[in-house]
């Protein structure tokens, strides 16, 4: 794993890289919500599939960052250790402050949290030519949600996992990483949102391939 920042307060942030002959590079990410675990438990199993296995995940490269949020994990709690969502810190045209207590938290100031900076770091050195972000949804609304170019590759998942493929969550959510990578960036971005109902070895089962549609 590899270090490439940290958190609030101090724990690393880390990614795992695995390396290809091919163009694209699709990044991974799980645990933007630190009460979101199930999204870990895949992150880290999708790890270990890819070390074990050269040959599954075609010839790019792979970039997976199973914690994004770790304080917010080691609390599980949806936000970070400032009280920020994550989910809505990033730069966006959209991003706005929010209110400060509520779990919607934008931050005081746009890209303010250092976990923020670590995934755009990291975006802007490896330029993916994918990302797929693991969160988990109450009520039966899981889907795979997408932004930008993403709707053939959210129906393609949709395909394995069947979960319903949509362009909208429900709810406005400004300063949000698919609005930063997928609509501002033109980054085909899925965010899988698994059923918090379901264990995490049936979100793992279901989503083994569909992590890896081409
Ligand atoms: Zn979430």
């Amino acid at each position: 794993m590899v270090r490439l920042g940290e958190s609030v307060e101090g724990r690393p942030i880390e990614a795992y890289f695995r390396s290809g002959s091919g163009d694209a590079t699709i990044m991974v990410f799980g645990a933007f919500h630190g009460d979101e675990p199930k999204s870990v438990h895949v992150a880290r199993r999708f790890i270990e599939r890819l070390a074990l296995d050269a040959t599954v995940g075609g010839d790019g490269g792979w970039v997976v960052v199973p914690v994004v949020n770790p304080d917010g994990f080691a609390r599980r709690t949806r936000r970070n250790a400032n009280k920020v969502d994550l989910n809505r810190n990033f730069p966006t045209k959209n991003w706005t402050v929010g209110k400060r207590r509520s779990r919607m938290f934008g931050g005081t100031k746009a890209a303010s949290e250092p976990e923020t900076r670590a995934v755009i770091g990291l975006i802007e050195a490896h330029r993916p030519t994918r990302i797929i972000t693991i969160h988990s949804i109450g009520a039966n609304r899981y889907c795979n949600n997408y932004d930008g170019p993403a709707q053939a590759l959210a129906a393609a998942m949709s395909a394995i996992n069947f979960y319903p493929a949509t362009a909208s969550i429900g709810y406005p959510t400004p300063g949000s990483f698919g609005t930063w990578s997928g609509i501002e960036r033109e980054i085909p971005t899925v965010t899988l949102e698994l059923p918090s109902h379901h264990s995490s070895k049936r979100c793992w089962l279901d989503n083994r391939d569909a992590l890896l549609v081409p």
